[in-house]
């Protein structure tokens, strides 16, 4: 069985769920994994916001405003009066529901419970509009099945039973559809897989029920080898290894979550990016196997920050970089790029919430720069370092923009870059010219 999960803004109209109808009808039986309405999750996130501001009256005009949005929406997408007064019914409850937080006490537990409203709401209404087409669908409710442990990881063996379960429970169905994004802590609560987690939600779903393969179906067609905004004439990159993409997810590449990766990778499920609008288009397969001797794709991560600390105490010495770690640690600030002298270490952040307190405690061993507003560039591809000549390659197109830091030999898929902000288009133009309008690497 395949996994086919669906974004928010391939379901961003009646039509265009219509549409995300059509290509589930071709494919065999699947689970259907959905997102929200495009907008839907940031809409309910400012519902939140205004009643953690104890504004009942903005919470609810907001609130008023988004259940137009989906009864117009219901309306153009069935034609019955007998579905679509049930599924009007079905919005209506959901709507009251989020009012009622309006009158109470709101914490981190009632917002999770509103944000998980967008795919409890999108995943009944392609029920309903298949139900109405004659089409046999059984929601597979998230909050059953997905389910976080206590260090907020996914309960990978309680996944599985689960799901098998209540997919067993429903062997007559055509088509499973489920919600992506939420499910339930170890406590029992309503919860999520934190923004953008429906991809996540996609591969944990067939990692555990051993897919045939997961799509990811969106609105371009797969991973582009540069960002299309900077670079013209960008092209869909056909095949990636698993940790290519995750390099290119985690660095700037938005078609992809980054968590998507890892079950699907250690499950040996391969994922495909496809295009809803184009649907026939080839879109990118991500797999376990290496294309040998080619560079793939180049992202960019921004607004990075570099932090240089330079001590005469590190010559010699051991236990530096520990220390030096242990702060980032303490202040829960992850590590992008490191590279080291004998003298001095420089590495980049990109959240700088506690830049602060992380600069006022690294000054106990030495002197330290920051430099703000950096973009790491990401290269992506075979860069084995027995390989010869891809890493020259990449350098070189880079010549004439000055390179702050160069990380390279962390892994056999990537060499990265930290430029400035200001440097940014240049350096993404210039790798295209280079590596990919090349004809010995094509
Ligand atoms: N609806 C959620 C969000 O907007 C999850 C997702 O789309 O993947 O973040
Ligand atoms: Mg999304």
């Amino acid at each position: 069985m395949k996994v086919l999960k669906f974004g928010g803004s391939s379901l961003s109209s009646a039509a265009r769920m219509k549409h995300v109808a059509g290509l589930v009808r071709q494919g065999e039986k699947s689970i259907v994994v959905l997102s929200a309405v495009a907008d839907t999750t940031n809409t309910l996130v400012e519902i939140s916001d205004y009643l953690y501001k104890k504004n009942p009256e903005g919470a609810n005009e907001i609130i008023s405003q988004l259940e137009q949005k989906y009864i117009s929406y219901c309306q153009s997408l069935l034609q019955t009066d007998e579905y679509r007064n049930q599924l009007l019914e079905i919005l209506k409850s959901h709507f009251d529901y989020i009012r009622s937080f309006t009158k109470d006490f709101f914490t981190l537990f009632e917002e999770n419970i509103v944000l998980s409203q967008g795919e409890l709401l999108s995943t009944r209404m392609l029920e309903f509009y298949l139900k109405e087409q004659g089409i046999h669908s059984v929601v597979i409710p998230a909050l059953e099945f997905m389910r976080t442990d206590k260090n907020s990881e996914p309960d990978v063996v309680y996944i599985r039973e689960q799901l098998t379960k209540l997919l067993s429970a429903h062997e007559d169905a055509s088509y499973y559809i489920t919600e992506g994004f939420i499910c339930r802590n170890a406590y029992g609560e309503v919860n999520n897989l934190k923004r953008g987690g429906s991809d996540y939600s996609a591969s944990l779903i067939g990692a555990a029920i051993q897919a045939e393969e997961i799509q990811i179906w969106t609105d371009i067609d797969g991973m582009h080898n540069n960002d299309p905004r900077f670079v013209e004439n960008t092209m869909p990159v056909r095949s990636l290894h698993f940790d290519e993409a995750a390099e290119l997810a985690y660095f700037g590449a938005k078609i992809l979550h980054p968590t998507c990766i890892l079950p699907a990778k250690l499950a040996n499920i391969p994922v495909r990016l496809l295009n809803t609008l184009e649907p026939e288009a080839l879109g990118t397969l991500i797999s376990n196997s290496t294309d040998k001797g080619i560079i793939k794709a180049v992202a960019a991560k921004d607004a990075i920050t570099a932090i240089n600390i330079k001590s005469g105490r590190m010559l010699l010495a051991h236990g530096f970089l520990r220390k030096v770690f242990e702060i980032f640690e303490s202040h829960q600030t992850a590590i992008d790029m490191v590279t080291t002298s004998e003298v001095a270490v420089s590495l980049t952040i990109d959240n700088i919430k506690n830049l602060e307190k992380i600069v006022d405690d690294l000054r106990k061993f030495g002197t330290v720069t920051i430099e703000k507003e950096m973009v790491i560039i990401c290269v992506v591809g075979d860069l084995e370092w027995k390989n010869v000549g891809f890493e020259n390659k990449a350098i070189h197109a880079v010549k004439d923009v000055p390179v702050r830091m160069i990380s390279y030999g962390g892994s056999n898929y990537n060499i990265s870059f930290l430029v400035k902000a200001e440097d940014k288009k240049r350096a993404l133009q210039s790798l295209s010219a280079h590596l990919f309008n090349d004809t010995d690497n094509k």
